[in-house]
């Protein structure tokens, strides 16, 4: 084993994850190469909300200033019927106040150049598909798809829902499908409901749409709708092997067609190859992420439905839980250890929690939509605010 000044750790995948990770790891001096099957890194996509926990943990990482410069704070929360009337607020201000960071929208392009510029350029490795691993008396040997080989100390596979690094030591065979699709784009847009910080959520009978300020005059927009078809949707989509696909504008349309004039007129003026469609799933959480100098991140260990909104957040916890864990010993295999023995009781409980949600919201009972809506409405916004802390909860271990 190397001692803690030259330990070196390999990282899978430059999504939020590997960079996160990447950035942390940097921090306690630890040698870090990331390698990212990609030959250019993705700039598309949409946006994403890095909430309370997310950004304490890019706090940690001394990343949060950045990263709201490069969003938008979010401050004003609202549940609302199809029609625009207001069913709540959830007080996510408030819950930023006391747990010390804001919740704030970023576009994704906008993460993965924050999280880039604390990064040297020479740590990343583009066009590098993990092919398969091995231990090794002193730590791990990876074998690429071109051939190649690289060893290290420790590796940490970031690599997303479909992690090699996972398949090879669990499989991949345990994926949680749901019954509906999203849509998701984002375009300039500018309407009255749409203030400063404003989030707006519409909820439906087995259909959701989110409305969302991202600063400069632009807004990102998700919907979902459940079908029957997802299925033949998946089949299509993995026939392009990737995650998205182009989406049906005219679907979009006719899906939200009476709904209030905000959500029609988004879809509306939005360019049809702006807006994606895209499988929301999750995986049966594990109960172990890795053996000896191995281990997973992000959605690699703990893939989860959208409906909480804390993918990327939960990534970054554990980049700096992996850090902390690092830094309190000089042993690699003990210190991942403790790593997956800190996070794994947490992010189950909230693939579990967003898949609860998940159910809640796009339920399609007449009633029983009705039935949640008035739940939400008659709810005081201090129990929201009591239930929102507790989700947004993220301690650092402490170091002794
Ligand atoms: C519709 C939708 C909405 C969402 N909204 C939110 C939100 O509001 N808030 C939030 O916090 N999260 C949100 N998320 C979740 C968030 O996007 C993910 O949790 C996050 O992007 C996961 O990052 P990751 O780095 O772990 O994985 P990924 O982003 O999947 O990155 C994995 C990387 O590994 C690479 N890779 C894969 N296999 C290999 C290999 N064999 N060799 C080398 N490289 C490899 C891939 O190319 C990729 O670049 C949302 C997700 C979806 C689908």
């Amino acid at each position: 084993m190397s001692t803690s000044s030259n330990r070196k750790a390999i990282i899978i995948g430059a999504g939020m994850g590997g960079l996160s990770a990447a950035i942390a790891l940097n921090k306690i001096g630890i040698s870090v190469e990331i390698y990212e099957q990609a030959k250019k890194l993705r700039d598309a996509g949409t946006a994403i909300s890095i909430t309370t926990n997310g950004m304490n943990a890019l706090k940690a990482l001394g990343v949060d200033g950045a990263m709201m410069d490069a969003g938008e704070v979010i401050t004003d929360m609202y549940a609302r019927e199809t029609n625009g009337d207001l069913i709540t607020r959830m007080p996510v201000d408030k819950v930023g106040e006391k747990l010390g960071a804001p919740t704030v929208m970023v576009h994704r392009k906008n993460i993965q150049n924050t999280l880039l510029s604390f990064i040297n350029c020479d740590q990343l490795h583009l066009g590098k598909e993990l092919d398969n691993f091995k231990h090794t008396k002193n730590g791990v040997r990876v074998t690429f798809k071109d051939g190649s080989v690289v060893e290290g100390d420790m590796l940490i596979g970031a690599d997303g829902n479909h992690s090699a690094v996972r398949n090879q030591m669990f499989g991949l065979d345990d994926a949680r499908h749901t019954h509906y699709v999203a849509w998701l784009a984002t375009t300039n847009f500018e309407h009255p409901v749409v203030t400063k910080g404003s989030a707006n959520h519409y909820w439906g009978q087995g259909e959701r749409f989110g409305l969302m300020d991202l600063g400069d005059g632009q807004v990102y927009w998700w919907g979902t709708k459940n079908t029957k078809q997802v299925a033949e949707r998946l089949q299509h989509i993995s026939l392009l092997s990737g995650d998205n696909n182009d989406a049906d504008k005219a679907e979009i349309v006719n899906t939200y067609r009476d709904w209030s004039d905000e959500v029609v007129d988004v879809i509306a003026c939005t360019p049809a190859e702006n807006i994606i469609e895209v499988n929301t799933r999750d995986r049966k959480p594990l109960k172990k992420w890795g053996e000896k100098g191995v281990t997973l991140l992000g959605d690699a260990a703990h893939p989860a439905l959208t409906s909480l909104g804390m993918g990327a957040a939960q990534a970054f916890e554990d980049s700096v839980v992996l850090m902390k864990c690092l830094e309190s010993t000089h042993d690699v295999n003990k210190a991942l250890r403790l790593y997956e023995k800190h996070r794994i009781p947490l992010t189950t409980k909230r693939v579990n929690l967003s898949r609860n949600i998940s159910d809640m919201e796009q339920v399609e009972n007449k009633w029983l939509a009705k039935a949640r809506n008035t739940a939400f409405r008659v709810m005081p916004e201090k129990l929201i605010e009591i239930i929102l802390t507790d989700a947004n909860k993220f301690s650092i271990p402490e170091n002794k």
